[in-house]
């Protein structure tokens, strides 16, 4: 049987990291694909664990030398995802999960149609999104509105993806998130 891959999308501060590091700890049988990315590193990162935080030209080497399935400029930052990762994973049939923007998410589905399920994470609203990204503290202001603008216009997408989570009460988003991927990986 070949393994499945399953892409979480949701706009920053919705929750989606809070949510998949419960994911990872209760299906450890899937396997993360770590981005690379140009943004700089957050208080409790783990360079290898959560991204590889590379230098820009870096990463624009990587882009030319075609080593990403797929990437992305998201606030102003570079985001990829390992073409290696992905080629070993189908060559293993692992089940694969990855975090990626609306860009991404789409550029799966163009690739690998419905082999490649999307879950989309909504937020209760933008007001509550602002909220979450003030509480938790890792951004400036000017990060914050930038994160926010891009929210408004990934949100006029969500209901054109596989399934759509409502993250209002974090127990139930995540009974929700879990109980989905259970039946995908079926
Ligand atoms: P993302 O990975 O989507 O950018 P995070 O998981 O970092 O978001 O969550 C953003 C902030 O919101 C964190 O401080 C987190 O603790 C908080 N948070 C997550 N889910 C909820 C929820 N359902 N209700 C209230 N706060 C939440
Ligand atoms: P953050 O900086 O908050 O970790 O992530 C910002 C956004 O980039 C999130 O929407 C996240 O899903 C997205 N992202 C992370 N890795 C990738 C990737 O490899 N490709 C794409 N397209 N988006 C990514």
């Amino acid at each position: 049987m070949s393994g499945k891959m399953i892409v979480i999308c949701a706009p920053s501060g919705t929750g989606k990291s809070t949510l998949l590091n419960r994911l990872k700890a209760d299906i450890p049988d899937l396997v993360w694909s770590v981005s690379c990315t140009t943004r700089p590193i957050r208080q409790g990162e783990v360079h290898g664990k959560d991204y590889f935080f590379i230098k820009k030209d870096s990463f624009e080497e990587q882009i030319k030398a075609e080593e990403f399935i797929e990437w992305a400029k998201v606030h102003s930052n570079y985001y990829g995802t390992s073409k290696r990762f992905v080629t070993e994973g189908l060559l293993n049939n692992w089940n694969m999960l990855f975090d990626l923007d609306v860009q991404g998410a789409d550029e799966m589905k163009r690739i690998y149609g419905d082999e490649a399920q999307v879950i989309f994470i909504e937020p209760p609203s933008i007001e509550e999104l602002e909220k979450r990204l003030m509480a938790r503290g890792t951004d400036s202001l000017e990060v914050i509105q930038e994160r926010i603008k891009n929210a408004r216009k990934e949100l006029q997408k969500k209901d054109k993806y596989d399934h759509l989570v409502l993250n209002d009460d974090v127990d139930k988003a995540y009974g929700k998130l879990k109980s989905i991927v259970e039946r995908i990986l079926k």
